[in-house]
Formats: structure tokens, sequence, C-alpha cells
């Protein structure tokens, strides 16, 4: 990929993320290169890329199932004149367009941080740092380049930026690029939902969670991610169902350390569980049914976590499926082997056994269904029937019931 630009003749280099991530020992989520090659130039270099981004253009290179992202080296165009076509900032100082085309030089000063601005030349193997990169990889150090507060009035995102590499990597945050984190969360309402979804994704399923939601409560920053979550957490500490959410992230960054999936339903599920809950007991008092009050506090609060974060819908609903199918798990009887064929079985058990672990009295439950799910057939009908009289008695009473309702 490299070679094929050097040999088209453009200058190629490695850059950001995954540079960063090999000098720390880490294995790089994917990779991205700069090169002095116009997108459109890149476009007819490869087979398949695709040019993408209207705020930041950019070429997507495809290699079987892998996409590397090639970007123009870009000057940084906050000061000085610049044709609105390709540099356009919003009344808050927001850039909404940053396609100025520079040098390698200036594409490094116009990157977030200093370790996220090294260069990896494969012509002659050498390393280029021209903001302090690498002595701040050494002393393991998160720091801006440029003036902190315009460079996160430019682009809010930034802040949230700055404490995940922090999580992620264990370093510290430099002093000045650290002061506004605490005072400029608000910016973060500014920046489009579905940009905060991705951001959300890449703090919580990559194995370093819960520092890094310690970061965000630190800076009050996870607040204008998951305002629902964050109340809960702040001011109801104690109420049971906090305490699962915390439990699943240490799980889910076990998980992602053993190399096993962890998926954003199930994440959503278990960040927004205490919320949600909280909701079900309000509606429960207001004098609504068990079942209505359920699907209504869960309609409620994924509407109101949408109007904050696009969550896409097919995770939504990933997350709504695990919510619901809690009931079910919860009510055995003659259903139960038809529910281990659901899609969604395995992440609703995990998650029954997640709140079994965090002090909702289900372990009875949860070892039954572990041993349902290896039983055979024959055995299963024997696990049905030895069922408490009372639970039985309870699914078939609710479905008397809905059966008369209709
Ligand atoms: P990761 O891929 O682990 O999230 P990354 O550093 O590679 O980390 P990307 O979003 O892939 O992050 O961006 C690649 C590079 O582009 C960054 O390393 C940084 O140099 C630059 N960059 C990304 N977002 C910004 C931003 N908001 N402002 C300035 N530079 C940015
Ligand atoms: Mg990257």
């Amino acid at each position: 990929m490299l070679y094929r630009l050097k040999e088209g003749g453009y200058a190629a280099y490695l850059v950001g993320g995954c540079v960063r991530d090999l000098l720390v020992g880490l294995l790089p989520k994917d990779f991205d290169v700069a090169t002095d090659a116009k997108p459109e130039q890149v476009k007819t270099l490869f087979r398949r890329c695709f040019l993408v981004g209207k705020r930041f253009r950019l070429a997507h290179v495809h290699f079987g199932f892998d996409k590397i992202e090639v970007a123009t080296f870009r000057a940084s165009a906050s000061t000085g004149l610049f044709n609105k076509k390709h540099y356009l900032k919003s009344k808050l100082g927001m850039v909404m367009r940053d396609n100025v085309y520079g040098t390698l030089e200036e594409d490094a000063f116009r990157r977030d941080f200093t370790i996220n601005a090294l260069y990896y030349n494969i012509a002659d193997f050498s390393l280029v740092d021209y903001c302090g990169g690498l002595d701040d990889i050494h002393h393991k150090v998160v720091r801006l380049i440029g003036d902190p507060h315009q460079r996160y009035h430019e682009d809010p995102l930034r802040l949230l930026r700055a404490v995940r590499f922090a999580a992620k990597l264990n370093f510290a945050i430099e002093e000045k690029t650290e002061a506004p984190l605490f005072t400029m969360g608000e910016l973060l309402q500014h920046i489009p939902p579905a940009r905060l979804f991705d951001e959300i994704q890449k703090f919580f399923l990559f194995g370093f969670s819960q520092r890094a939601l310690m970061l965000l409560q630190k800076y009050q920053l996870f607040q204008w991610l998951l305002a629902q979550t964050a109340h809960c957490l702040s001011h109801e500490p104690d109420f049971i169902h906090t305490h699962l959410v915390n439990e699943a992230l240490k799980d889910m960054d076990a998980r992602f350390h053993q190399k096993r999936s962890t998926s954003p339903s199930f994440l959503f599920a278990a960040l927004l569980w205490p919320p949600m809950m909280m909701l079900y007991y309000q509606y429960q008092g207001e004098g609504l049914p068990d079942v209505s009050a359920y699907e209504k506090a869960i309609a409620k609060v994924l509407a109101q976590q949408g109007r904050q974060v696009a969550i896409i819908r097919r995770i939504s609903l990933g997350a709504h499926e695990i919510w619901h199918l809690q009931h079910q798990l919860l009510h055995r009887g003659p259903h139960a082997s038809h529910l281990l064929q659901h899609k969604r079985f395995r992440a609703a058990f995990d998650f029954l056994a997640l709140r079994a672990k965090t002090g909702e009295k289900y372990e009875e439950i949860v070892h039954w269904w572990e041993v349902f799910q290896i039983a055979s057939e024959e055995e299963q009908q024997v696990m049905i029937a030895a069922l408490p009289a009372e639970e039985a008695a309870k699914r078939s009473k609710s479905r008397r019931r809905r059966r008369r309702r209709k």
C-alpha cells in the first residue's frame, strides 16, 4: 500500500494511532497513512478506493476486510485567510471544514496530540517527529499541540480524545492540556451525535473502559455522553442496579484481553441499565402493570439517550432485546428451549449472570440456565417439569390475564 504510493511518485508515511501504539508496545487497531497525493490522485492508484468525509476529505483504501485511511497532508488553517470552500469555522470557533492541503511539517502541527503526530517513513525507515511526540511517549504524557483552549474550541471532541488516550495508554495528561477538561465539557453538546456514538465505542470496547469511566467522571465529562447514567452513578451509587455498570465494564475489559468479542448492544444495555430500572420502578409506583412499566421505561431511556448520542438502530434494538429477555429468563417455563434459539440468548444470559453477581438474588436461576443449555432434550423436559410451582403459576396466570385482555 505504502509502496504503491511511493512508486506513484508520492511521499507516504504511517502516522497517528498505529505509530503511537507500536511505540508503546500495543497492537494497532488500524492503520492511517499520510501522503502528499491528493485524495483524487490516491483514488487513481487503488482499485477499491472511496473518497469520504466533507469536513475532512479522506481516501479509504480497502484490502480484503481491512480498510486503510489515507489522508493528504494538511495545513493548520486556523490562522490566516483561507477560501471558505476549503476551510470553514462556525460562530463558536468549531472547524466545520478542514481541507487546506500543506506540507508534512504543517500536517504534523495540525494534528491533535504530540503522540499522534509521529510519522514513520517507509523510504528510509525513519521516524519524523516535529512536535516532541517521542519524548512524550517516553515520559507517558498526553499533550495537545498548540494552544489548548483554541484547539479544544476548534474541535471539542479533542476533550474526549485526551481522556481516551490517557486511559488507553495509562498516560498522564499534561497540565495545560488537562485544565480545560474540567471547564469546557459543555462544548461537547455541539458535536454531532453520530461522532459521539463512535467515540463512546472507542472508549468502552477496547479493554480500558474502567479507567476511561473513572477519568470521564473525574473531569465531569461523562454527563455529556450518557447523562442519565452519569446521574445514577453520582446520585444513586447505592442503587443495586448501579453496581452493574462497573461490573459489566470489568467483564468486558477482561473479555477484550482474552481476545473474545465485545458487543456494543451489551455495552449500552449495561450502561443504561440503572436509569432504565429507576424509571421502571417509578412507573410501577405510579400504578402501571409490570410489563407495561418495563417496556415504557425501556422506550423512554433509549429515546432520551438517542437525543444525546446517535446509537445506531441495530445496536439500540440489541440492547432492547437483552433487557426484554431478562423477564423471560426469570420466568422459566415450557418456552425455555425455544429461548435458547434466540440470537440474543447468550448476551441476555450473560447479563442475568452479571445481575446475580452484583447482588440480585438470581444465582439459582443462572445456575439452572447454565445446566439447561448443555442438557439433552429429555433432560430439559425434566428440568422444566421440576420448576417451582409458583413460577409456572405466575406464568400461566399472566398468560391467562393476557388472553382475557385480548
Ligand atoms: P485510534 O485509532 O486508536 O482511535 P488514532 O490516533 O489513530 O487512534 P484516529 O481517529 O484514527 O485516531 O485518527 C488518526 C490520526 O488523525 C490521529 O492520530 C491524529 O493524528 C489525527 N486526528 C484524528 N482526529 C483528530 C482531531 N480531532 N484533531 C486533530 N487531529 C486528529
Ligand atoms: Mg487510527
